[in-house]
């Protein structure tokens, strides 16, 4: 094995798995720029009162951190069954170090080698990667020009991919398109494998829309995930979950790793979803900032995507890496998705959405 000058050996020189030789990992820019709109994170601070309840949740905590935490994560479990409501009880809930982890302990369940994960894309780009770690091929299925899946083509490619674990991502990342219940039903009929509707942005749809967990009942290959990191301003926690059939559950505790919620995390999620209402007080005003950013960009002359998301999609850019660089230039750090023509922007406070669209109108 040869070294380099800088003494780190070369991923070639490794006995790396031959199936991770050529992938590149995760990488969005963590640049410290005064507005970052790049990953979806909501902008705005865990509230004074939360925090101090946040904070005292900790202190307890910390005080038997010598003894390793409940590995059922109970209180937990139940707080996420009471925020979810529908009916749900604990034995249907599980959680995990963000949902990206959730997504993990599903595809270690039910991915794996020989076995094959399928999403519509463009999707969340961690699909791919989470599969492909677990030794599982991912396949990528293809959406409409405005980024819509209908039920007819969504069943149609499922059944020619037949796959064992079906991603979709509702509304969808990169694209902030919704996903409709008869897309999703009609996805679960033409599958065998388990279908993981992820709701990260759910809470940012229109109130009177129906989410999965809707579906959940009788369907026991059905999974829903969320997670606090959006909507609830809690990203740097790594907090996500799931809603699924205690069955599925069971499943999941035979790839975790014992203990792998942390007393600290366990403490800090549950006091904040105590606070739910108050967590999710912005809610409404990222909202708003969406709605004007679209209608800006649209003003602007670029093609915005519809979104139920916490950020916009746009087209009509001639040059995304250009305009990238132009706002990072001007402070404003937002997320070429590799989408040609297109860039996506977080839904920021009002002051940071007024930044972006002001430095985007002077480029
Ligand atoms: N699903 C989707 C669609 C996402 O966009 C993200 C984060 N960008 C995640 C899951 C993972 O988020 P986390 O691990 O922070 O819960």
């Amino acid at each position: 094995m040869s070294s380099p000058i800088d003494g780190r050996v070369r991923l070639e020189d490794l006995p790396l798995r031959e199936d991770l030789r050529g992938l590149t990992p995760y990488g969005a820019p963590q640049a410290p720029l005064p507005v970052a709109l790049n990953v979806n994170e909501n902008t705005h601070p865990v509230p004074e009162e939360v925090a101090d309840d946040i904070l005292d949740g900790i202190a307890l905590a910390l005080r038997e951190v010598n003894r390793y935490p409940d590995r059922e994560f109970t209180a937990l479990r139940e707080g996420f069954a009471d925020y979810l409501g529908h009916g749900l009880e604990r034995d249907q809930i599980w959680a995990a170090n963000g949902s990206n982890e959730v997504l993990q302990h599903l595809l270690q369940a039910f991915a794996g080698p020989g076995r094959c994960a399928f999403g519509f894309g463009p999707t969340y780009s961690m699909y791919p990667l989470l599969t492909r770690a677990t030794g599982a091929e991912y396949v990528s299925g293809t959406r409409e020009p405005d980024y819509t899946v209908s039920p007819e083509s969504a069943a149609s490619q499922i059944a020619d991919a037949d796959p064992d674990v079906v991603f979709l991502c509702a509304p969808n990342n990169p694209t902030g398109t919704p996903l409709s219940l008869e897309v999703i039903e009609s996805v679960y009929e033409a599958a065998r494998g388990v279908v993981i509707v992820d709701e990260a942005y759910q809470e940012f749809a229109p109130r009177e829309e129906r989410s999965a967990l809707t579906l959940l009942p009788g369907r026991e290959r059905l999974v829903v995930s969320r997670t606090m990191s959006k909507a609830f301003a809690f990203a740097g926690a790594r907090v996500g979950y799931l809603a699924a059939d205690p069955g599925v559950i069971d499943a999941l505790r035979l790839v975790r790793l014992p203990y792998h919620l942390s007393a600290l995390t366990q403490a800090a999620a549950t006091a904040a979803l105590r606070h739910a209402p108050t967590m999710l007080g912005m809610v409404d005003e990222i909202v708003a900032q969406r709605d004007r950013i679209s209608a800006t960009l649209d003003a602007l002359g670029y093609t915005p995507f519809e979104s139920w998301t916490n950020f916009v999609l746009f087209s009509g850019v001639d040059d995304p890496g250009a305009t990238w660089q132009g706002l990072y230039d001007r402070g404003v750090l937002i997320r070429d998705v590799g989408i040609p023509h297109s860039l996506r922007v977080t839904a920021g406070t009002e002051e940071e959405s007024t930044a972006f669209l002001e430095a985007l109108a002077a480029l």
